[in-house]
């Protein structure tokens, strides 16, 4: 199954996207967690991706579909996948018809903007392997230390309020015009995110069928 995870900065489409990756055992495939480790490893595209992510604002088009083109050509996603973050743009949505990807299901994590900002300033990823917790909702064992790995969490570069808020403009502008590209194609499913992380993956997950 091959399933496309949408929703705004903070609506917890990461996360919602993981506990369907570990029902289904199909692979998640994050670009934000892509990137940022090319930002970390310094690598060519990771410089040039550098600013973009640092303004709360998209790479470019070209940068991000040819990562995804490598990913999903991997041995690991022949079975399905959950593309969680990608696409972002029309075009990107464009480029993946164009590949011949067939996709199932697009799942929107539907969250209001006023609760989008007030959640956001707990979010934390781990610096070490890119899983997600929320201090309130999602929390680690230890306290600031990944549950996965053990490395630190942190708050990302880009969850400071000012970077959310224009985080939260670009996906108006250029992410939102993809549910209507989706429910032309008849794909687009709608969760609402719940208070409690635990209710929003009951329904995403009988959403995809995996219940
Ligand atoms: P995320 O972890 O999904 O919130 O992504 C973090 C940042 O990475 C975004 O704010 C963008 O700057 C960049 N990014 C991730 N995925 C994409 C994409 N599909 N297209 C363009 N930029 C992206």
């Amino acid at each position: 199954m091959n399933l496309i995870f949408l929703g705004a900065p903070g609506a917890g489409k990461g996360t919602q996207a993981e506990v369907v990756s570990d029902t289904l055992g199909i692979p998640q495939i994050s670009t934000g967690n892509m990137l940022r480790e090319a930002v970390k490893n310094g690598t060519e595209y990771g410089l040039k991706a550098k600013e973009a992510m640092d303004a709360g604002a998209l790479v470019s088009d070209e940068i991000v579909i040819g990562i995804l083109k490598d990913r999903i050509a991997q041995d690991d996603c022949q079975k399905g996948f959950i593309l969680d973050g990608f696409p972002r743009t029309v075009p990107q949505a464009e480029a993946l018809d164009a590949m011949g990807v067939k996709i199932d299901k697009v799942v929107e994590i539907f969250v209001p903007d006023d609760t989008i900002k007030k959640r956001v300033s707990g979010r934390r990823v781990c610096q070490g392997c890119g899983a997600s917790y929320h201090v309130e909702y999602k929390p680690t064992k230890v306290e600031g230390v990944c549950d996965k790995c053990g490395d630190k969490t942190v708050v990302r570069k880009d969850d400071q309020p000012e970077v959310v808020l224009d985080r939260l403009a670009t996906y108006h502008e250029k992410t939102a015009p993809l549910r209507d590209y989706y429910e032309k194609q008849g794909k687009l499913v709608t969760v609402e995110g719940q208070e409690e992380v635990a209710d929003t993956s009951k329904l995403t997950l009988s959403a995809v069928g995996a219940v």
